[in-house]
């Protein structure tokens, strides 16, 4: 039992799709909308020839141009966030080529978590809550903290107690109130800025994990004692054509520059987890990222993929890589 915790569905993995308008760059090229949303869960390629060859994918939804954030938030997320404050491990990410929306989708969707987790909080009259903060960037398999990046890399250490991985000298702050929260968050994108004119390409190669730790115990008067521990975790990662061999005019390019470890083995993690659990050996301990994250995916964790994607015709080969990526982790 779960009292006081909020209502939610309860599949494992929830996969959306976000279609983003054109950019103004898109419009000015007078490139074409390669794509066609057809109800609230299906998108269809308006290729006559691919539509020939599978140009149909169906998902939990598909969010057109028009749709909002909180209306993403709301279908694409929401149950997967509340889980957290229910003692279930919750992992929402971002997936899609650069420049597709993932970080415009992720900052949205951790805005509208946050309001959405405090809410909960001031009404769940019954429990005494304790909310943690946490963030990092994972660069070339290197770990930084985002509140403090002075600490220089971070090295991953085996939890002995309570498995998966802790992440050394990482600073966890007890988060005061809704508004501390939004000012911490405000720090790490600051703070995500960082040599970002220096590093060529910095925002596409690398991952940010904003960790929200969430205790909760019912108190004493209520009857029977019980407590709750889980974790969100709110991933932006890399651009998604790190993940694929072929540029998009299928020239391959070097391995050790343009394939990102973290982003091949996650794509990895969740086909296999999405194949059922004997599926066998899950390759958490080949990336960082995997590691990280290795409590709060599979298992009884909960997980959210918005599949982000550009409209355009010029973009159509990453959108479809994207939406294969999409169909094998359902
Ligand atoms: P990514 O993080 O995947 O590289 P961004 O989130 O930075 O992409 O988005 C690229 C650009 O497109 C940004 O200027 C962003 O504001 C804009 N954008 C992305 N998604 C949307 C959307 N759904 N509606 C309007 N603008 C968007
Ligand atoms: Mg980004």
């Amino acid at each position: 039992c779960t009292p006081g915790g909020p209502k939610v569905r309860e599949e494992n993995i929830l996969v959306t799709v976000r279609m983003r308008p054109l950019s103004s760059r898109e419009l000015a090229a007078y490139d074409l909308v390669a794509w066609e949303i057809t109800d609230e869960n299906t998108i269809v390629s308006k290729n006559l020839y691919h539509e020939r060859h599978g140009g149909t994918y169906s998902f939990d939804k598909v969010f057109d141009p028009t749709c909002s954030t909180r209306k993403v938030y709301e279908d694409g997320a929401r149950d997967v966030a509340l889980s957290a404050l229910n003692g279930i491990n919750a992992t929402i990410f971002a997936y899609g080529q650069t420049s597709s929306g993932k970080t415009f989708t992720m900052r949205g969707v951790t805005e509208n978590a946050v309001k959405d987790i405090y809410e909960h909080i001031k009404f769940t009259r019954e429990r005494e809550f304790l909310l943690k903060f946490s963030a990092l960037e994972i660069y070339n398999e290197t770990v930084v903290d985002l509140l403090n990046r002075e600490s220089g890399p971070l090295r991953l250490l085996d939890d002995p107690e309570k498995g998966g991985t802790i992440v050394e000298k990482l600073i966890e702050e007890v988060i005061k109130d809704d508004q501390h929260l939004r000012h911490l968050i405000s720090i790490c994108e600051a703070q995500r800025q960082v040599g970002e004119t220096a590093l060529n390409d910095k925002s596409s190669r690398s991952h940010q994990i904003i960790r929200l730790t969430i205790e909760s115990s019912l108190r004493e008067d209520s009857g029977c004692v019980k407590s709750f521990l889980a974790s969100l975790n709110l991933v932006d990662l890399a651009g998604s054509e790190r993940a694929t061999q072929a540029n998009t005019d299928g020239t391959r390019l070097k391995e050790g520059s343009h394939i990102n470890r973290s982003l091949l083995t996650l794509t990895t993690v969740i086909r296999k987890l999405s194949c059922g659990k004997r599926s066998g050996h899950i390759p958490y301990r080949d990336s960082k990222l995997t590691r990280i994250l290795q409590t709060s995916l599979g298992g009884n964790a909960r997980t959210a993929i918005i599949c982000t994607m550009s409209p355009a015709l010029s973009h159509v080969e990453q959108s479809r890589n994207t939406l294969s990526f999409a169909t094998s982790a359902k």
